[in-house]
C-alpha cells in the first residue's frame, strides 16, 4: 500500500503490523476521499502512539 516504509514523523520509529498509529494529513481539496490514498503516500505523516500522546498532552 505505501511506498516507502512508514515511520512515525516523530521519533522515526518504523511503523509495524497491527500497531496503532495517527496521520496527521491535510484533507484533500478536491475529490475528497479518492484523494486521500495519494495524500497518505505524498503528504501523510505517521504518528506512532507514543508519540501522539506526546503531542497531545504537549499542546493542550
Ligand atoms: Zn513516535
Amino acid at each position: 500500500m505505501f511506498r516507502n516504509k512508514p515511520k512515525c514523523s516523530r521519533c522515526g520509529k518504523e511503523i509495524t503490523g497491527n500497531e496503532i498509529i495517527y496521520i496527521k494529513m491535510r484533507y484533500p481539496e478536491r475529490k475528497g476521499m479518492t484523494e486521500i490514498k495519494a495524500f497518505l503516500n505524498n503528504e501523510g505523516r505517521f504518528i506512532c502512539e507514543g508519540c501522539f500522546d506526546g503531542e497531545r498532552s504537549a499542546t493542550i
